[in-house]
């Protein structure tokens, strides 16, 4: 369990996260203007009289964008509601012509409910995260302060793309249900895996740097052993993992203090700033009453139809959490390993590659990879698609040359440690397939049970002194001779066979 130490005692960490994301759909929620908001486009172009809030102008609902929102509640595993409710969050800002934001209210059902997805936990088990509810809304413009040094201007480009938030759960109620997020790397795991699943189904590029993923991010501590939650602050529109991760530690840190000192930590909107990794007060947390939420009279209950649903659960594609389990029951990987070759769709499908319909390839590809290209990202092409490599990049490992690396082992040709060095020869650059590598450099695997058999015996005669102890009951001594046999024979000798002819002339 993730806690910091305090002066008077342990504190657990509690983590909840709004999440948007940015809808993929041609046109924008509640409009017929194109939701292509790249900054390339030309200001204003791409915002139609619904989008600026001209009188008269009425929203109607894009179809495709409620599909999306059930493709991605099925995604994560959620209820999707048959019927649901647009609302107006109403405040000002010039950034938003209508005046108000066109939403789902919180106390009524929203299009996707109660859902959950699997992270990798901190002690490498998966653990669910519950997630409360996701909902529709409209994105708001962008202000551009810096093109004048006195004026401000607006661009409404991105004014009604649709958004979908995502809500993390924090069971109140039952406090001993601890699935939520506990710690910055949980969070950071979380709103991956919500990316990859919003990539896999095409509902969202769900991409931090481009803006079409950003969390708010919500944050209380209590003593360990607590079972009440207190009272937490959010952190809003932050935009990237690294940053999350340093805005969760110092909030929950600056929480601590307070209460330390004796202080009371009040429900407060803070700021991160980039530079320090810092957070403070903006300002005391807005009540929902405050936005004046009512029903949108332009717009009809959202009615969806179980037919409906199965409709578009037929078109999903297998899920990060499904290849997990296809990892881990058809292919026998550990949990740890499913969950890091499932990072990303890229990752699983180079894995996928490499293992080809070969079942006994996966457990030591993924070895291969996770300890070794997982560390050397300069020798991977993880998308699989480069094709002629420039003039003087680094040679990239492929995924039938780790194929034939792991075959080659299997069948004897070389041992692993053989393999190790045509590895490295590879990622220094070496050119040809680890079989070209081998025949060049002379490396093949000494099997012939005969010579094997005469270095053991001079290794046998040679330490006399171990065999006794060995004999009288000391077997952890077999490393010891396997070790000096494998030296004698140049690294070339079988292990296995090794081991077996020493025990027998052991026994
Ligand atoms: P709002 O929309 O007003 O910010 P919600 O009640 O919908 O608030 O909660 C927003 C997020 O904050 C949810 O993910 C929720 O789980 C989380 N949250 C609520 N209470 C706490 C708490 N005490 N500590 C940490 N997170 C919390
Ligand atoms: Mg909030």
């Amino acid at each position: 369990m993730y806690t910091i130490k305090g002066k008077t005692c342990d504190w657990e960490v509690v983590i909840g996260l709004e999440t948007h994301i940015e809808v993929l759909s041609k046109s924008k929620i509640f409009s017929g203007a194109s939701a292509d908001y790249n900054p390339t486009i030309a200001p204003n172009t791409q915002a139609c009289m619904v989008d600026v809030a001209m009188p008269g102008m009425l929203p109607v609902l894009n179809k495709y964008c409620v599909e999306q929102a059930i493709k991605f509640g099925l995604g994560i595993n959620a209820k999707i509601s048959n019927h649901s409710k647009f609302a107006r969050k109403q405040y000002f800002y010039p950034d938003l012509p209508q005046g108000y934001q066109i939403s789902q209210p919180a106390e009524e059902p929203p299009v996707v409910g109660r859902g959950w997805i699997e992270i990798m936990g901190d002690d490498g088990k998966q653990k669910k995260i519950l997630i409360e509810r996701a909902h529709l809304e409209q994105d708001a413009g962008k202000l551009k302060h810096d093109m004048h040094p006195t004026k401000s201007f607006a661009d409404y480009n991105r004014t009604g793309v649709a958004l979908l938030e995502i809500v993390t759960f924090l069971d109140v109620k039952n406090p001993e249900n601890n699935s939520y997020i506990t710690s910055p790397d949980e969070a950071e795991r979380y709103l991956r895996e919500i990316r990859e699943i919003a990539r896999a189904l095409g509902v969202s590029k769900a991409n931090m740097e481009e803006g079409s993923m950003r969390a708010d991010v919500n944050v209380s501590v209590r003593p360990v052993g607590d079972t009440k939650f207190r009272t937490r602050t959010e952190t809003k529109n932050m935009v990237s993992f690294k940053f999350i991760k340093t805005a969760i530690e110092y909030e929950a840190r600056r929480q601590i203090e307070i209460y330390e000192n004796g202080g009371t930590v009040s429900q407060d909107t803070m700021r991160y700033s980039q530079e320090d990794g810092t957070t403070s007060v903006l300002r005391s947390k807005e009540d929902a009453l405050d936005y004046r939420y009512f029903p949108d009279p332009d717009l009809l209950e959202l009615e969806i139809s179980d037919d409906e649903i199965e409709r578009v659960r037929k078109t999903m594609p297998e899920l990060p959490s499904a290849t997990r389990a296809r990892y881990i029951n058809d292919l026998g990987l550990a949990e740890y390993d499913a969950a890091r070759l499932t990072e990303t769709t890229d990752i699983s499908h180079w894995f996928d590659t490499a293992v080809g319909d070969k079942k006994q390839r996966a457990k030591p590809i993924a070895n291969w990879m996770i300890s070794e290209l997982f560390a050397h990202p300069e020798n991977w092409d993880v998308t699989n698609t480069i094709q002629v490599a420039e003039d003087g990049a680094p040679r990239i490992i492929t995924p039938s040359d780790l194929a034939l690396l792991v075959d080659m082992i299997s069948e004897n040709q070389i041992n692993g440690k053989q393999a190790k060095e045509i590895f490295i020869k590879m990622l220094d650059g070496e050119s040809g397939t680890p079989q070209e590598i081998a025949d060049k450099f002379g490396m093949k695997q000494m099997t012939d049970t005969g010579a094997i058999e005469k270095i053991v015996d001079n290794v046998i005669a040679a330490n006399q002194p171990q065999v006794e102890q060995y004999k009288s009951g000391k077997v952890g001594l077999l490393g010891f001779f396997v070790g000096n046999v494998m030296k004698l024979s140049g690294g070339t000798a079988n292990p296995a066979v090794v081991n077996e002819i020493i025990r027998k002339k052991l026994a």
